[in-house]
């Protein structure tokens, strides 16, 4: 089922002659983030291909890729393993300890070893100590990650000009970029400082997607307030703001970053009469309430 998309209504959006559609992403599914579920779907079913019944991925402890993992894993009778960065703190957080019940192994490293979790030696060492598994990089980096956010642009049924999304790994904005029609155009939102590094990991994962680097993208990096999980009160009265005004809910660490600049945006007339853009609505809302600054 393809999630719903709507329309947001405001005198800014009427005086600036720009349309804002929101794909709700986060409908998707009642408690997983919803674009970790494009991310995991090819990734899960190459793994059932290849006969694989464990799943091994890394996050933080406050991760929706491996909150999402660890559900999806289950439902398709796969054991998961999940290496978490940083001690153990008991008790387990919601997200961690929701992941656990749904059968996710969880193993702590140090955040020295989790920054080797690319490395060819280190995934030797982890295959030695948990046997055969299918791997799935940090955040769903990787090319099934991205073909499975190719579908969120293939459901869009609206005439549009322009996709806003938020970006971490940037997996997702590579398969919109990916799938995108002639003419339009994508722009990404990074969450953490320095996002200028996601011009390079992108470029990396669109020609694994069959597509040639273009310039029908780029990244918007001055809306991180502060880094990956930081905040300050003027994004959080924006969020509590636009769920008041539109009744959709936004987290302060994706959606409602790129949702204010997408509005910064607009307010500072960086869009032509009659642009029709869709932001896209990734999920988010676990573990929110548990991240503290
Ligand atoms: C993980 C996540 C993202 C980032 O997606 P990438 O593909 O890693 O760029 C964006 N929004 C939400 C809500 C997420 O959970």
């Amino acid at each position: 089922m393809p999630s719903p998309i709507q329309e947001i209504k405001d005198s800014l959006l009427e005086e600036k002659k720009v349309r804002l559609f929101i794909k709700r992403e986060d409908l998707i599914h009642p408690i997983v983030s919803g674009n970790k579920w494009r991310k995991l779907k090819y990734n899960l079913s190459k793994a059932k291909e290849e006969g694989k019944s464990t799943i091994l991925s890394f996050g933080g402890a406050y991760s929706n890729h491996i909150h999402a993992l660890a559900l999806a894993a289950k439902g398709m009778e796969l054991k998961s393993i999940g290496i978490i960065r940083g001690e153990e703190t008991l008790p387990l957080n919601e997200t961690l300890s929701y992941a656990r019940s749904c059968g996710m192994d969880l193993h702590f490293i140090s955040r020295e070893e989790y920054k080797r979790k690319t490395e060819k030696d280190f995934i030797y060492k982890l295959h030695k100590k948990f046997g055969d598994f299918y791997l799935i990089p940090e955040g769903g980096y990787n090319l099934e990650g991205s073909k499975g956010c190719e579908e969120i642009i293939k459901e869009i049924d609206i005439l549009f000009d322009l996709v806003c999304c938020p970006c971490g790994t940037g997996t997702t904005l590579s398969g919109i970029i990916a799938s995108l029609p002639e003419g339009k155009k994508a722009i990404g939102f990074p969450v953490l400082k320095g996002g200028d590094f996601l011009y390079k990991e992108i470029n990396n994962l669109l020609p694994k997607n069959g597509v040639a680097q273009n310039n029908n993208w780029h990244l918007e990096t001055g809306y991180h307030f502060g880094g990956y999980a930081k905040w300050n009160k003027e994004l959080l009265d924006f969020t509590d703001e636009f769920e008041k005004k539109y009744g959709i809910p936004l987290d302060q660490v994706y959606t409602g970053k790129m949702m204010y600049g997408v509005f910064d945006l607009i307010e500072k007339d960086t869009f032509a009469f009659g642009t029709a853009i869709v932001a896209v609505h990734t999920g988010g809302l676990q573990g929110v309430r548990g991240i503290t600054n």
